[in-house]
This record gives structure tokens, C-alpha cells and sequence, in this order.
């Protein structure tokens, strides 16, 4: 059976109706798991023979005429930063590799509550820091689209497990867009809901003002269905909320788009412009209403992008000192003293691009420059937020690109980490104003994904989501 064009509510109505056993669905996805994931690398971990008892037993449910719910059943992909109790969680770093999880993530704990089949861990940039899914200590990830290019990042693997077929959804994290970057190079739908409406207990911390997890998939259906289940207020993270929903639109008529003017100029490949001038015609040519919007302080989003999540990298990875967790150079002969121990496990388990941003971070935060970089980053945090809101007076919707250009070679990016960093330039402001933003595929160059992004207002993903799934029915 030809899965890869099957949304999780086909593939329910296939169990249900018995034309598959949840065994037989989920022997097909581990057959394309190991045919595919040693060229791509998506995968850290499965879990076969945990996934074939809980196939198992979904099975006697349906054959003794239970009730199952929607996920029951489905294969799910995790991304290897969000815990999944006693099992490894390195977060794609050295400095990990045996750390076992204690207990699962509140996002882990409702899935599986659902009956979710939680198949794998999925790699990552370590500690979800990059753009490329080329800075894990486990290699790095090839886009399934064409392997000599990379899948984006840091939910590298996440994308391309969804985007090769070896499971139909995942989860992700994205702190200036590691979902939504990812999902448009791999020519997926990935989403980041809003900050505080999807608990981040058991995530491994990156930037803690800026971290959402969200999913990832193949239609705006099946993205609803996994973001019902893991959002709401949780105690265990005390900056979740709860809230209630802005009503659907049906009909695009309904709807005023704006576009940012600032999302359109330098830097945009000319290509993805187009590509993405054609589906806003698209949108006008369905009713919907266009309009020309301005976000003035979008020049900036980067740099305070920069200095925010780094001074929270430094801070949150902190932890991670050979004493308290990890791994450890405090038993080698070498080390002498206390602060070697500090010193010599984190040069020696850690990476490059971590450590580069621990030291910036650091700086930010010194006493000195705190006032002219932190500071200051977090007064234009809030300029930037209030653009936003002051554009969502005029628009319901904000529609940019995700990403300014189709993806890149693997290696192209990794001698300047600037132009690594400008692979985030337009998904890093709805992180700094907390929106939700969902990245959807809108056309292709030279046969790699474009991805487009709408952007809703705070605590919106009803009415995103409805907009999305409106904007799929154009395109299908
Ligand atoms: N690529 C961005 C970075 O390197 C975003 C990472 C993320 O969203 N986790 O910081």
C-alpha cells in the first residue's frame, strides 16, 4: 500500500475498517525506515519492538470492537531533544550521549496517552542550534528531496523522516525557526504555535523566552490533529496559558492578507519571490483581500534574535559542566583541578557553532555590555512585537516567505556562520512576538521545496490553521 499520500485520518479510517492491521501499517513504515534512513540520516533511534507490541495491542482493540482514537495506532517521529522516558535523549550532542530520560515530556505523555506509537528519535543541530542540520554530533542529515543538499534545520531530522515517508507526522522545536525552515526545504507543512499554549516541560532547554515544540506533516489536517493533543496549560510549565480560540473562517473571501513590505526586499532570492508573488495572486484570485502591510522594525529582528537566544543559550547550557549532567572529564588523569573539569569536558563535548554561541551570549551579558546588547535587545523585542500588533488592526494574516532562499548544498554555509544565520532572517520575528506561524510548500526551484509562512495573531491556530487548510485546497 502506497502510504506516502495517506493523512492520519485515512489511515485511521483504514484501521477502523480493518483494510490494515496497525501492525501491518506500521510494518511498512519501518521498512521504508530502513531503506531510506541510512542515506538520510533522520532517524537516532527506533524503537521496533516496543512499536510492534503497542501495534499489537491497538489490534485487539479494534478486533474486539473498542473505541480508538484518531492517533492510535499512527507512528510518530520525535525530534531527540524532547524526553521519552528511559530512553536516550542527546540532543544531538556529545555532551549527552548517555544521558537516559527520566521521565516523559508533557507533549510525549499526551500522545502516547492517545496512543501514539512513538517510533523514533530524530536527529538534530545539536542542542537545536543551527540552520542546516549540520552541526549534530551524529552526523549530519541529507534532505530526501536531493541528498547533496541540506534539509534545513535544526529539526533536520524531523522534516525528513516526514518528507521520506517513514512516518506520516513529527515533532519539532523552533526558536527562530526549526520547524518552520526545515519543513520548507523539505517540502512539508511544519508549525509553531503560539508561546505558552504547547507545554515545553521535557524539552531540553535552547533559549527558554523563544522555545515552542510544534509538528510537523504532510497536510494542515493532520498538523490540527497533533496540536489539539499537545496543546494546553500544564502545570509543570508555568508560562503556559490557557485560552480561548479566535472562531474559523470558511471562506477566503472573509479574509485580508497582508504582506510585509520589509519581507520582500534585499536579500530574497528573486525565484522565491515569484514563487511566492503567484500564490498571493492565488489567494486574491479566491476572494481573499490583499494588502501591502509595513513591520518597520524587521531590519533588526536578526541582531535581537542574536543576542536574546544566545545570553539564554549561555545561561541554559550552563548546566552542562561534567558535574551536574553528562558526560564528564572529572575522572581523566589530565585534569587537575575544578575549573579544568569545567573547561576541558565542555571544549571536549561540545561543538563549534554551541560554543561560539555560549561566548557571545556570555558577552551580551557581561556586566558592561549587558545595557548596550541585552537590554537594548529585549526594548526592540517589544518594538517589534507592537508592529505586529499594530498590522493585525488592519489584517487578519500575515504571508511571507519562510526562508529567503531554496535550500543549500551541504558544506556551502559552513565556513561563515553569518550566512548560516541569514537562513533565519524571516522566521526568527514571530518567535521574538511569540506568534504562531505555520510554513506550507509553495512551488519549487530547479526541483527544491519553496516554502511559504503565514503568520497569525497570539493564540490564533484555530483560525491559522483554517487559513492554511484553505490555502491547501487551492493548491490540491
Ligand atoms: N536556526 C536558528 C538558530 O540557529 C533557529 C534554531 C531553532 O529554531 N532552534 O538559532
Amino acid at each position: 500500500m502506497d502510504l506516502s499520500s495517506l493523512s492520519v485520518g485515512e489511515i485511521h479510517k483504514l484501521l477502523i475498517q480493518k483494510e490494515i492491521s496497525a501492525q501491518e501499517l506500521l510494518g511498512e513504515y519501518l521498512e521504508i525506515i530502513k531503506k531510506e534512513n541510512p542515506k538520510i540520516n533522520a532517524f537516532l533511534e527506533i524503537f521496533e519492538e516496543e512499536g510492534i507490541k503497542q501495534a499489537q495491542e491497538v489490534d485487539k482493540k479494534i478486533e474486539k470492537g473498542d473505541k480508538i482514537s484518531i492517533l492510535e495506532g499512527i507512528p510518530v517521529a520525535i525530534k531527540d531533544n524532547i524526553l521519552l522516558a528511559n530512553k536516550r535523549c542527546t540532543a544531538g550532542s556529545k555532551i549527552l550521549e548517555n544521558y537516559i530520560a527520566p521521565y516523559d515530556a508533557t507533549v510525549v505523555k499526551k500522545l502516547k496517552e492517545k496512543g501514539a506509537i512513538i517510533i523514533g528519535k530524530t536527529n538534530l543541530d545539536e542542542f537545536a542550534i543551527g540552520s542546516s542540520g549540520e552541526f549534530s554530533a551524529y552526523g549530519v542529515t541529507r534532505n530526501p528531496k536531493n541528498l547533496e543538499y541540506v534539509p534545513g534545520g535544526s529539526s533536520s531530522g524531523s522534516a525528513a523522516a516526514v518528507a521520506a515517508d517513514m512516518v506520516p507526522i513529527a515533532l519539532g522545536s523552533d526558536t527562530g525557526g526549526s520547524i518552520r525552515q526545515p519543513a520548507s526545504f523539505c517540502g512539508i507543512i511544519g508549525f509553531k504555535p503560539t508561546y505558552g499554549s504547547v507545554s515545553r516541560f521535557g524539552l531540553v532547554a535552547m533559549s527558554s523566552s523563544l522555545d515552542q515544540i510544534g509538528p510537523l506533516g504532510k497536510n494542515v489536517e493532520d498538523i490540527k490533529i497533533v496540536y489539539e493533543v499537545i496543546r494546553g496549560k500544564d502545570e509543570m510549565d508555568s508560562t503556559t496559558v490557557s485560552f480561548s480560540q479566535k472562531p474559523v473562517k470558511e471562506r477566503l473571501e472573509e479574509i485580508k492578507i497582508g504582506i510585509p513590505k520589509e519581507y520582500f526586499t534585499k536579500g530574497i532570492d528573486q525565484r522565491v519571490k515569484e514563487i511566492i508573488k503567484d500564490r498571493i495572486k492565488d489567494f486574491e484570485l479566491s476572494g481573499a483581500s490583499i494588502e501591502e502591510v509595513s513591520l518597520p522594525h524587521t531590519d533588526y529582528a536578526l541582531a535581537t534574535y542574536y543576542i536574546i537566544m544566545t545570553a539564554e543559550v549561555s545561561s541554559n547550557l550552563a548546566r552542562y559542566d561534567g558535574i551536574k549532567y553528562g558526560k564528564s572529564l572529572a575522572e581523566s588523569d589530565k585534569i587537575t583541578n575544578l575549573l579544568d573539569v569545567y573547561f576541558e569536558t565542555r571544549k571536549e563535548f561540545l561543538g563549534e557553532e554551541v560554543k561560539r554561541r555560549i561566548m557571545l551570549g556570555t558577552y551580551c551579558l557581561s556586566v558592561g555590555y549587558y545595557e548596550a546588547y541585552y537590554l537594548q535587545a529585549q526594548k526592540v523585542r517589544t518594538l517589534i512585537k507592537k508592529d505586529f500588533e499594530k498590522a493585525f488592526k488592519k489584517v487578519d494574516i500575515l504571508l511571507t516567505p519562510t526562508s529567503p532562499t531554496p535550500p543549500f548544498k551541504l558544506g556551502e554555509r559552513l565556513e561563515n556562520p553569518l550566512t548560516m544565520y541569514m537562513a533565519d532572517v524571516l522566521t526568527v520575528s514571530a518567535n521574538l512576538a511569540g506568534l504562531p506561524a505555520i510554513s506550507l510548500p509553495a512551488g519549487e526551484i530547479d526541483k527544491l521545496p519553496v516554502g511559504l509562512q503565514l503568520i497569525g495573531p497570539a493564540f490564533s491556530e484555530n483560525f491559522l490553521l483554517s487559513v492554511a487548510q484553505l490555502a491547501q485546497k487551492i493548491w490540491t
